[in-house]
């Protein structure tokens, strides 16, 4: 019996990919073995994340790097970083932003669920633009309507490549140039901008100020990781206002290659970001994970999910009312994986995605595809989380529910 079974919960088979809420995306062995290995003994959080801080400035090419406990997490600190800087006495008191700048700017158009994560630190998120996209409008929100916006509360920018598409580049090198004139940081929310591997350097190489990554999505580091990178000082003060800061002031000596002690007031106490918590274990596969990651590896990995989906669409070839179609997006420019469109003729078959999909959630083995292409009656289905053994149980499933075998 597995250990979720032990526990009285059915695993399921996540064709989704990464999605959080069911568990991410699966680590290696090779990352799982490095978390046990890092359980076995103790160390200075604070000298790990000066560690963490060195790869992750080799990886991305930023001037210093942390591990957080999510993309979301690096929002949170790194708003709370544009906005505390290296003076303590506003650490301490975050997130009541009571007199200091607290405007985040950010284009209407790209307000999520996520930004969330930065109002959490005490900032008042400020919307750029008019959504025109909604009533067939040509013209998305331009830079010049964020230098409007600049004032004397502004604490930052932020800008969010969702997946990547190079047509946003200009724009957002032209929002970066207002930035850096006005002497504004600027904060991406870049989590789930990888594949392609290639984008851990574009935005800071574009002058980004801060970079937030989610470690537990396709990068396939532990679920509960991230990474905040880009310029020294505001990475200090993200990594002042996570670690653990109890303990006397005359016996607290930082690594200096992380904390610039000496430009501090003092010792700040724990600070906003003290509720997102990583483990030694987790900073560790993280790290493992980044090390290992190249490129080539990626492109390998990607290649390997396109023969799986192959193998799943061969499964389900013949069945009336059910076409398929891989698509492999080998470009530069996605953030997206391979995925296998397994699309019904809801007519025909006398039911609907939703229903399929629900049919395949409840069955034996319990399968999850992407809800996203279900109202245009598609099965949306990535091969992140499988091997082959897996593929093929996937296959027979498929074939059973779509010929009405079950
Ligand atoms: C997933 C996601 C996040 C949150 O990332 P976590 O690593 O899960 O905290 C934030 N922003 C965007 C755009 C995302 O897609």
């Amino acid at each position: 019996m597995g250990i979720y079974e032990e526990l009285g919960v059915k695993p399921i088979i996540n064709l989704w990919g990464t999605a959080t809420r069911l568990g991410g995306a699966l680590m290696d062995p090779e990352v799982a073995e490095a978390m046990v290995a890092a359980s076995k003994e103790s160390v200075k959080m604070d000298e790990l994340q000066a560690a963490a801080s060195r790869i992750i400035s080799e990886i991305t090419g930023a001037e210093a790097g942390y591990v957080t406990c999510g993309a979301a997490s690096g929002l949170t600190l790194g708003t709370a970083a544009c906005i505390a800087g290296l003076d303590v006495t506003r650490m301490e008191r975050l997130p009541d932003t009571t007199g200091m700048p607290n405007e985040v700017l950010m284009a209407r158009d790209q307000r999520n669920g996520w930004d969330h994560a930065i109002r959490a630190a005490g900032a008042r998120i400020v919307d750029i633009g008019i959504n025109e996209s909604f009533t067939g409008g040509l013209r998305p929100v331009e830079a010049w309507e964020f230098e409007a916006a600049i004032n004397e509360h502004t604490a930052a920018i932020a800008l969010v490549p969702y997946t990547w598409d190079p047509k946003k580049e200009k724009f957002m090198a032209q929002v970066i140039a207002v930035a850096q004139r006005h002497n504004i940081p600027v904060l991406m929310d870049a989590a789930a901008a990888i594949p392609p591997l290639e984008n851990l350097r574009r935005f800071i190489d574009m002058g980004a100020d801060l970079v937030a990554y989610s470690g537990g999505k396709a990068i396939r580091g532990p679920q509960n990781t991230g990474i905040l990178c880009g310029r020294r000082n505001l990475v200090a003060s993200a990594a002042l206002q996570h670690l653990d800061m109890a303990g006397f002031s005359h016996m607290w000596f930082p690594p200096s290659s992380l904390i610039p002690k000496d430009a501090l007031l003092g010792q700040p106490r724990q600070g906003i970001g003290r509720s997102q918590k990583v483990s030694k274990e987790a900073l560790v596969g993280l790290l493992v994970r980044l090390r290992g990651l190249s490129k080539e590896k990626t492109v390998d990995e990607a290649n390997q999910m396109q023969v799986l989906l192959e193998r799943i669409a061969n499964a389900i070839a013949g069945i009336p009312h059910v076409t398929t179609e891989i698509s492999h997006p080998a470009s530069e420019q996605s953030g997206a994986l391979p995925t296998l469109k397994v699309k019904l003729n809801a007519a025909g078959l006398g039911r609907d995605a939703f229903e399929v999909s629900l049919k395949l959630r409840n069955g034996e083995p319990r399968l999850w595809v992407n809800e996203k292409s279900l109202p245009s009656d598609v099965l949306l289905i990535t091969a992140i989380n499988l091997n082959q053994q897996l593929a093929d149980t996937v296959g027979n499933r498929l074939r059973e529910v779509l010929s009405g075998d079950d």
